[in-house]
């Protein structure tokens, strides 16, 4: 596919960007889908969100929103999808021929698919240790009670900040843990991890994996190169663990849905993450 005139553009904006395989991942499924767009990331100001959002989606284009944007993105659109009500974050956009700014949070229907193809059975019914309050965390929060979870048990460093997600998103199912240690030798169907700890090269498991009586398997969201911290814990005591790689495809599949009206190329976005892991 060439890029013409008339191409459409799909931006991911974001601070900083540079690190991010999105560009890799969209641009493969736009040449096998053989849509007409190229997928390009900018390194945005916080200033400058609403000019790009509003005139990238004018123009017949959209994009991504990545950090630190995503719940700024989300006062930017005209039609919010329930993810961006539910959570208050906008991670995609685009345009429609009246001119109105389309958002969704991908990242909710991401963790869902993932946690489908990964939970042995149906995640209805399952009790669930939450690490984390931030932006994956709303996502996953909001995936885990759709999927009909029974329990969710929010663990966050700030438990300010975990008791005002559970108020947002959880409803009767969520309930905060103050302390890691207050949850000794209690068993969890899943334990997520939607904290930062794995980005960082010497970060430690957000997760002392033994001070818990049972836990049926693990799921990470963070992505790294490298088997992370989280995933390496459970795996040292025999846990099922898997790390964020197929959020990542599955929230980008979600994302072209949302441009292309289209079924997304799953195989060619996995096989391209892959790829820009190794390389
Ligand atoms: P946020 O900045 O919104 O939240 C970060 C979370 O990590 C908070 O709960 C924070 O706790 C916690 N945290 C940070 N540092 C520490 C620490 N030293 N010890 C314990 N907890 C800590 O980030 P996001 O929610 O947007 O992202 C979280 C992770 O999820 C990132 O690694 C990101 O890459 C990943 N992610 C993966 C996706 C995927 O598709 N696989 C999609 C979206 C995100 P506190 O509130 O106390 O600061």
């Amino acid at each position: 596919m060439s890029v013409t005139a008339s191409t459409r553009a799909l931006v991911l904006l974001g601070d900083p960007v540079g690190h991010s395989m999105s560009p890799t991942i969209q641009n493969a499924a736009f040449s096998a889908a053989d849509v007409d767009g190229v997928y390009l990331a900018v390194r945005c100001a916080s200033d400058d969100l609403h000019g790009f959002m509003r005139g990238l989606s004018r123009a017949g284009g959209g994009g991504n929103i990545t950090l630190p944007h995503k719940e700024k993105a989300a006062s930017v659109v005209d039609v919010a999808s329930p993810a961006v009500r539910r959570t208050g974050a906008c991670n995609t956009f685009w345009g429609d021929e009246d001119g109105r700014v389309h958002g969704d949070n991908t990242d909710v229907d991401g963790f869902r698919r993932a946690l489908g193809s990964f939970v042995e059975g149906s995640p209805a019914g399952i009790r669930v240790l939450l690490l984390g309050a931030g932006g994956a965390a709303r996502a996953a929060l909001m995936g885990l009670l759709e999927e009909g979870a029974d329990e969710v048990l929010i663990f966050n460093r700030t438990a300010e900040r975990a008791r005002a997600v559970a108020r947002r998103i959880g409803g009767q199912k969520a309930r905060v843990a103050p302390v890691l240690e207050g949850l000794r030798s209690e068993s969890f169907d899943l334990v997520v991890n939607a904290t930062r700890l794995g980005l960082g090269e010497s970060d430690p498991s957000p997760l002392d994996f033994e001070i818990l009586n049972r836990v049926g398997a693990a799921m990470d969201l963070v992505y790294a190169k490298k088997t992370t911290p989280f995933v390496r814990a459970a795996e040292a005591l025999g846990i099922r663990a898997t790390d964020g790689g197929e959020m990542l495809v599955q929230q980008a599949a979600a994302s072209f849905e949302r441009w292309w009206s289209t079924p997304a190329p799953v195989e060619v976005m996995r096989a391209a993450m892959k790829g820009s892991q190794a390389g």
